[in-house]
């Protein structure tokens, strides 16, 4: 079967271009129009020997992902379905802003971890994508979006957050060459400090990505204490809060910021009353004697039918977050982008095992139906 190119880093685009008898240097070369240039097609490829083009033919192929469907909402946020086979599929978001445009990437079909008030981890788990889904979220997003806004060939996508669906710390092994061709110069160039895992708290692989990757960490903490996070985040069990507080001060060592991102989903009488805020104000500043780095976000929670929870109210939130803000610890409120399309945080539910249930809402949303879509992201090449 011929191999994916999406699948690789740049070594082991080496590696690969070594057992067809190639010169390293050419493994950059090729990487650089994948990645750079959005090339699908090796017959682009003019300044490779017509040689290698013909073993590449052969051998290997730029395969993405095709697209279910793709929604654009009224402040510009862009959700993509992606079809990832046997009734699964997985969904990217984009969100511009002033100075910088995110893309959010998914690592699993569906997630094991299971967390109350998310609706991936209500859809139980499919399986872990490969690198090469991965990369394919960003490889299409950013070379559709140079097309769709007309940039000339500029990047669009500045930052990536790893905040889709699944867990990915979960899928380790298949994350760490995906994040190197997102960090790589030939590749998407993204700084370290732009590109984040959002992890709900794997702590050995926490350990792990500090030495062989390390990037932006974001860890969704959603509760104080253990009696409360073992509710909300069912691994809490395995990795209790001071574990996973000992962890990210280890990562801190590493990592290309001097804090952590700690993500908190606001939930109505749940985790979101004074007591909590001032239990996690104390937590944060006095773990283990010194406390931790960190800034929090306030999600506010999107709610979907079957959690049975509810969002708290803004009043709620500003409350939480001058309780946070006073102790000095820097506090912001994530603005959902995207809610006219379900493609706010926890509402990527990926799941097309009811296409019709999928295809009538695409079409109620009147939006944009691509399908199937060309892997043709060549056209500023
Ligand atoms: N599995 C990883 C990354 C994906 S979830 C993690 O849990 O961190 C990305 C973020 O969205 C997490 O902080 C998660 O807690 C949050 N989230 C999940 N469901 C949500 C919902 N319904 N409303 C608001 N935020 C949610
Ligand atoms: Fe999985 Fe993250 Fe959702 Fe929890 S919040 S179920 S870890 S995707």
């Amino acid at each position: 079967m011929a191999a994916n190119l999406l699948d690789h880093d740049l070594e082991g685009l080496a590696a690969f271009c070594a057992e067809l008898g190639e010169k390293k240097f050419r493994a950059t070369q090729l990487f650089r129009w994948i990645h750079q240039k959005g090339a699908s097609d090796f017959g682009q490829m003019t300044d490779l020997a017509k040689s290698l083009r013909e073993k590449l033919e052969s051998n290997a192929c730029i395969q993405g992902l095709s697209v279910i469907s793709q929604h654009e909402s009224a402040d510009g946020t862009i959700k993509w379905l992606f079809d990832v086979g046997a009734g699964n599929a997985v969904e990217a978001v984009f969100i511009p802003e002033d100075d910088r445009g995110t893309l959010c990437v998914s690592s699993q079909a569906g997630c094991a971890v299971g967390c109350r008030f998310c609706s991936t981890g209500h859809q139980g788990f499919s399986r872990n994508l490969t690198t090469g889904e991965i990369v394919a979220q960003l490889w299409f997003a950013e070379h559709f979006l140079r097309r769709h806004l007309h940039t000339g060939g500029e990047r669009v996508i500045s930052n990536v957050v790893m905040m889709g669906m699944g867990e990915p710390l979960q899928n380790y092994q298949a994350l760490v060459p995906a994040l190197r061709v997102m960090l790589d110069d030939h590749g998407y160039g993204l700084s370290r400090r732009r590109v984040t895992v959002s992890t709900s708290g794997v702590v050995p692989m926490i350990d792990r990505l500090g030495e062989d990757c390390p990037v932006a960490l974001a860890v969704s903490l959603h509760a104080p204490n253990d009696a409360l996070r073992d509710k909300l985040v069912p691994l809490n069990k395995k990795y209790p809060v001071a574990d996973l507080l000992d962890a990210c001060n280890r990562y801190l060592e590493h990592a290309p910021r001097d804090f952590i991102t700690f993500e908190y989903c606001m939930l109505d009488g749940v985790n979101d009353l004074p007591e909590h805020a001032r239990e996690l104000a104390h937590l944060v500043q006095h773990h283990a004697g010194r406390g931790v780095s960190c800034k929090l976000n306030l999600i506010p929670f999107n709610p979907f039918p079957a959690s049975g929870l509810v969002r708290s109210p803004q009043h709620r939130v500003q409350a939480f977050a001058k309780v946070l803000s006073d102790a000095g610890i820097v506090t912001t409120v994530r603005k959902t982008r995207g809610d006219d399309i379900d493609a706010a945080c926890g509402q990527l539910a990926g799941d097309v095992q009811d296409r019709t249930r999928v295809d009538r809402r695409i079409a109620q949303q009147r939006t944009i139906v691509l399908r199937p879509v060309p892997a043709d992201s060549t056209k500023e090449a």
